[in-house]
């Protein structure tokens, strides 16, 4: 059964604290009542409320101050501001401060439920989102201590064991621990590209956007492959047109989107072929191609590449050590800038993977 929700009422006028506490009461809520600032800020601390009720205009500490003030000790209290003068400005105001709703004096006991309603719910998927958010945290630790560090060590004592530090190793042996160590690092990359896509938080890429070149971007993506292209023979070009409008970005994360698109463009790439980044101004965004002539993907697969863990059925051109979460990653990147990502691909003639971001319009640019 869900506990009754504690509300707290911060006013200095008692028959509006009296006349609220009534309405409350009825509908089953706990109540308490401070009538300064001060004493409710002493009263947030101790009862720890669901939702304070607070007068905007109280003599000493003002509502806007302890306000300010609640959210300090704990962010997750819904606030309701009572206002005597309903001006757009005070409402805006309290908003801004953190407040999730206002109600301008006189109100009705209807008026004063349906906010209360509204808020408590606010709070209650408030509270769920910092429970999953925890536990997700909790989670992402628990795999990089628990899981990875036991899995490095045993790396370490296999490559010592290889090295021939702990005495003769035969043929048969060495083979066993070789394919061991293969598999243990296939485990020890899959956690890594886990780890890479559960620390993507969608929300704090769009916290941290702001105009960006992308060639640079590009090209440091690019140098970073360039010992992987030239194992395999890839040649690869870069096509760019002389002036190009800015992205809104973030530039660590669409370097690692654009990385692992050029990753697999050499992976599935054919040797001695080639891989190129063309980039154009099309209508009101940045088009990237990243196109390879490499082992191509069936027309039935292409819906399902993007998709956590997917890894194409034809076992001859299976990735080995691939993960299926590379291009998860990119779509979590690319949707967090507000882009999108198309992919055109032939069996036997390669693929072509397209990402289209919003270019910043002039005026937008900071100086
Ligand atoms: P993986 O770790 O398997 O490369 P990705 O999420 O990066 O995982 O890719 C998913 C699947 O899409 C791959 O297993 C592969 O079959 C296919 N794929 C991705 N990029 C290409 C490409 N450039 N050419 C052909 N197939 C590709």
């Amino acid at each position: 059964m869900r506990r009754t929700a504690k509300i707290l009422i911060i006013d200095d006028d008692k028959s509006i604290c009296d006349s609220c506490t009534q309405v409350y009461a009825k509908d089953g809520y706990s109540v308490d009542i401070a009538g300064d600032g001060l004493t409710g800020l002493q009263k947030v601390k101790e009862l720890k409320p669901d939702l304070a009720l607070i007068d905007l205009k109280m003599p000493g500490m003002s509502g806007m101050e302890v306000l300010e003030e609640i959210r300090k000790i704990d962010p997750e209290i819904v606030l309701i501001v009572i206002t005597g003068y309903a001006t757009i400005d005070s409402a805006v105001e309290v908003m801004k401060k953190g407040a999730y709703d206002f109600l301008p004096k006189p109100f009705t006991p209807d008026e004063l439920r349906i906010i209360t309603k509204r808020a408590l719910e606010k709070r209650n998927s408030l509270i769920e989102v910092h429970r999953l958010q925890k536990m997700r945290e909790g989670f992402i630790s628990m795999v990089s201590h628990q899981l990875r560090t036991p899995l490095v060590a045993v790396q370490e004592y296999f490559e010592v064991i290889l090295g021939g530090m702990a005495g003769e190793v035969t043929k048969e042996q060495r083979q066993m621990l070789e394919r061991s160590k293969i598999r243990i690092d296939e485990l020890l990359m899959l956690i890594k590209d886990w780890l890479n896509l559960s620390k993507i938080d969608s929300n704090r890429i769009v916290d941290k956007l702001e105009p960006v070149e992308l060639i640079p971007i590009l090209t440091e993506a690019l140098n970073l492959v360039k010992t992987l292209a030239k194992q395999k023979n890839i040649n690869l070009k870069m096509d760019v047109p002389m002036d190009l409008p800015m992205v809104l970005g973030d530039r660590e994360t669409l370097k690692q989107a654009f990385l692992n698109l050029l990753d697999n463009g050499i992976e599935y790439g054919k040797d001695g072929g080639s891989l190129t980044i063309n980039v154009k101004e099309e209508n009101e965004n940045i088009v990237v191609d990243i196109s390879d002539n490499g082992v191509g993907i069936k027309v039935e697969e292409l819906p399902f590449i993007f998709e956590q863990f997917y890894q194409t059925k034809d076992q001859k051109t299976k990735r080995t050590g691939g993960t299926g979460l590379g291009l998860s990653i990119v779509k979590k990147i690319i949707d967090a800038h507000y882009g999108t990502i198309k992919v055109i691909s032939e069996p036997g003639k390669g693929s072509t993977f397209t990402v289209f971001l919003p270019r910043v319009k002039n005026k937008e640019v900071k100086k």
